[in-house]
């Protein structure tokens, strides 16, 4: 029978009702007490670093939980972290360019209703998670919530009610659950034959700017000195704009000659950016060199930049290191 750690955090799965609304009050233990079933195919333990609504889950906890997994990685044999599900795609994404090359899985799960609510999605989303951390093919970091199974760099959240919260972007699920069986759409434990990998320190100072019609460019000066790294989500494939006054190609220029980075990406969630096909993306992306985030998700674009700052801000090893596919997050890769 398989080993698996249970990691509890928070989140709506363990909430309960307060006077102030749902906070996280259910343990680990008791979380387990409503999967009984789960006995029949894994042995289960359970611990809980934190218990937090995922809205305040950051870089720090991203930290010990990475950590926690490598302390106890040849003690078990799969793990299952029940998150909130607010900032889980955020959390999925950083957990999967910090823990890398895994052949054990990492399932990150939660529920839009508490577990001890008679309707809640909580209990299927669980069990679904220790059976899929149970399997001999599961491995690598994903997130198991309403049915699918998705990559840690892959997920979204679309919706804040419905049940299938969660969509897999610019790629397909990795399996999807269905009453009690794992149905694999990509089976490809083995592949990679590198070693686990776990890195220990993430860079923080990143900024995302979200254009807007009228965005000022010299806002992106005031930021400069407390961020190295700035991600601009554009729109469409991507472009800078220019209402005149240049500010914005400005401001790059000073971003990229004071040795930060800069990154474009995209406000629209499918089929990603690619600045090489209007004038307004073009100039740019050549001039100043710039990375972009081809069809990964926003939350991996972010995580990935805070993972790759931790190692380096030298401009070409952070291309290298953004550009490199790590746990399905980049299928279009850039020649050159
Ligand atoms: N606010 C909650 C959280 O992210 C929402 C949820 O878990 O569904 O912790």
């Amino acid at each position: 029978m398989k080993k698996i750690l249970l990691i509890a955090t928070g989140g709506t799965i363990a909430s309960k009702h307060t006077e102030s609304g749902l906070s996280p009050k259910i343990t680990g233990k008791e979380l387990l007490s409503y999967i009984p079933e789960a006995k029949n195919f894994c042995r289960i333990e359970s611990i809980q670093p934190f218990s937090l609504d995922s809205t305040n889950v950051c870089w720090e906890q991203w930290l010990i939980l990475a950590e926690l997994i490598r302390k106890t990685y040849q003690e078990y044999d799969g793990f299952v972290i029940c998150h909130g599900t607010d900032t889980m795609a955020y959390t999925a994404a950083a957990l999967s360019y910090l823990i890398q090359n895994s052949q054990k899985p990492i399932v990150i799960t939660g529920s839009q209703k508490p577990i001890d609510l008679p309707d809640t999605d909580a209990r299927t989303n669980l069990l679904d998670s220790v059976r899929f951390a149970s399997d001999d093919r599961a491995h690598d970091v994903c997130i198991v919530f309403g049915g699918s199974v998705i990559a840690g760099t892959r997920a979204k959240k679309e919706r804040t009610k419905s049940y299938n919260a969660f969509s897999s972007i610019n790629y397909p699920p990795i399996a999807v659950i269905q009453d009690k069986r794992i149905i694999f759409y990509i089976d490809d434990k083995g592949r990679n034959s590198k070693p686990v990998s776990f890195s220990d320190s993430l860079g923080q100072k990143v900024f995302l700017y979200r254009l807007i019609p009228g965005s000022a460019g010299n806002v992106l000066d005031v930021l400069m000195d407390r961020y190295d790294a700035l991600i601009i989500e554009s729109f469409g494939v991507g472009g800078i704009p220019d209402y005149g006054d240049g500010s914005f190609r400005q401001a790059i220029r000073k971003w990229t000659l004071n040795g930060k980075i800069v990154v474009m990406a995209t406000q629209v969630p499918n089929e990603g950016s690619d600045m090489s096909v209007y004038e307004v993306g073009h100039a740019v992306k050549n001039e100043y060199n710039i990375p972009e985030s081809y069809d990964m998700t926003l939350e991996a674009v972010i995580a990935k930049t805070m993972w790759i700052l931790g190692k380096t801000q030298n401009r070409n090893e952070f291309k290298e290191l953004f550009y490199a596919s790590i746990n399905h997050d980049l299928l279009f890769v850039p020649e050159g």
